[in-house]
């Protein structure tokens, strides 16, 4: 079977509906072919950072989105002694950027995408077709094979991979990633929490982490980190082995985490990260996973991913509405893109740095950066700012020297230079300014 359409796009994850829902708003065919058939119990990234929000509430789907998620203001980053004791609490805040968007929202992946999908939908030219596998390309047209027997070719002017880490687009444009591993693998599950237990928090002695992020309905998202390879070993345990783990470090989980009743429902996550050199290729491009995969640690993942559907969708919408199809243009995407990845990738992997050594002195410099990082308004800006995605303002040699306490610790920052930092629409849509070919 046959089909046309203006955008191919491959994979229906976060990234590719995000893309697909500009698309459609902006009039333009769109398709977006999905390997499931439906929802999958598999836990992802559930974190959106504020440059997501504010994407999102352009879309219109700000209100749903907060109707079903949980909004996070400040993080509590608690610091023990081996023996248990609070030595340490340090707390983010989002309100320091000036921002509507000064915070971040824990919902369910698979909400989040139904909520896009479900508006992406409303429009006659958004064709998205479940339980169908994009298995490759010829000239101009992708081979999807639908229901595990039908083949459609699918013919368009434009081709997205947005496949996650395995993507058929990637592999069709030769580029191969070389990814980076880590020391550490995470547990992650999902159960009930107390009613008040409403912030975020992040405990860590020397050699323990344990991160939970509430999420809407008094559930709660939780990570602790395990040396890579302990797995196997640690399921030969019983559930009341795991609760102690997390009750050890957060007394008030007993009776919560007891709730987790299988260890099936206790996930292996392995963090790793890489770059592709390159996310445009004639008249194909890759973005969220499939272009770069980041450390878990900042929360960054999925944010990636809309933020590439963002500004990819923009560009197509505007060579669309301006009759300029032209496969030059597609190299605004890397341009704004590819340097901001490459910070937070920068980021992520600082923060996992940070928690994954088992050694005294890393854990005297953590407690120490971030002690500082919350009381000078700089650092607290620059930390909250560049995970946000609102903006990007670099560490300098000053603010290192800060972190360690050898500078003094700065008192004020600015307003004004505080908004500077901030993208403008002209950072993330440059080409608007300065013309398409
Ligand atoms: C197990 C796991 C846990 C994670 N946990 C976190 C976390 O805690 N925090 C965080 O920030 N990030 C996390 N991430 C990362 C985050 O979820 C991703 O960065 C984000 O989902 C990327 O979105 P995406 O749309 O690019 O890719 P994906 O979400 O991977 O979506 C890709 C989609 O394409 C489909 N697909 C694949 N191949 C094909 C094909 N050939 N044809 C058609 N469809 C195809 C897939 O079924 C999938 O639906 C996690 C990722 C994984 C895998």
């Amino acid at each position: 079977m046959k089909k046309k359409t203006s955008v191919f796009i491959s994979g229906g994850g976060i990234g590719g509906l995000t893309i697909g829902l500009k698309l459609a708003k902006c009039g333009v065919d769109v398709t977006v072919v999905e390997k499931l058939p439906g929802p999958t119990p598999v836990y992802k990234g559930e974190l959106l950072q504020p440059k997501s929000l504010d994407i999102l509430d352009k879309l219109n789907l700000l209100n749903p989105t907060l109707e079903n998620g949980h909004t996070i203001k400040e993080l509590d980053l608690v610091e023990m002694t081996s023996r248990l004791k609070e030595i340490d609490t340090s707390v983010m805040k989002y309100d320091v950027i000036p921002s509507d968007y000064a915070y971040s929202l824990m919902i369910h992946h698979e909400k989040i995408k139904e909520i896009v999908r479900d508006e992406a939908l409303k429009y006659p030219h958004f064709h998205y077709i479940p339980n169908s596998i994009c298995k490759g390309f010829r000239e101009n047209y992708a081979i999807v094979k639908k229901d595990k027997k039908e083949e459609i070719h699918v013919e368009a002017d434009f081709f997205i991979g947005a496949e996650g880490r395995t993507s058929a687009t990637r592999n069709e444009m030769g580029i191969n990633v070389k990814e980076s591993i880590y020391n550490h693998h995470f547990l992650t599950v999902t159960f009930p929490r107390p009613k008040d237990f409403t912030r975020g928090k992040i405990i860590s002695t020397h050699d323990r982490f344990l991160g939970l992020f509430p999420l809407p309905n008094n559930e709660v998202r939780s990570v602790y980190l395990i040396p890579a390879g302990k797995y196997k070993e640690l399921r030969k345990q019983s559930l009341d082995y795991v609760y102690k783990l997390y009750t050890d470090l957060v007394p008030e989980l007993e009776g919560y985490v007891n709730k987790i009743d299988s260890w099936k429902k206790i996930q292996l996550m392995i963090p790793l990260a890489y770059h592709s050199s390159q996310y445009v290729q004639g008249n194909k491009a890759i973005i969220g996973d499939a272009a770069h995969t980041v450390h878990p640690m900042a929360g960054e993942g999925m944010n990636m991913a809309i933020q590439d559907g963002d500004v990819l969708g923009e560009l197509l919408c505007d060579m669309y509405g301006q009759d300029k199809l032209h496969e030059d243009n597609l190299n605004w995407f890397p341009k704004v893109r590819k340097n901001r990845v490459k910070h937070q990738m920068q980021l992520s992997h600082l923060s996992a740095l940070a928690y994954s050594y088992p050694y005294r002195p890393i854990t005297w410099l953590r407690r120490k950066t971030l002690s500082r990082i919350e009381e000078d308004p700089v650092l607290h800006f620059k930390q909250m700012l560049n995970i946000s995605g609102l903006g990007i303002w670099k560490e300098s040699a000053v603010d290192r020297l800060s972190q360690t306490g050898i500078w003094p610790l700065r008192t004020k920052i600015n307003q004004q230079k505080k908004e500077a930092k901030l993208f403008a629409n002209s950072d993330d849509y440059p080409w608007k300014q300065e013309g398409l070919v």
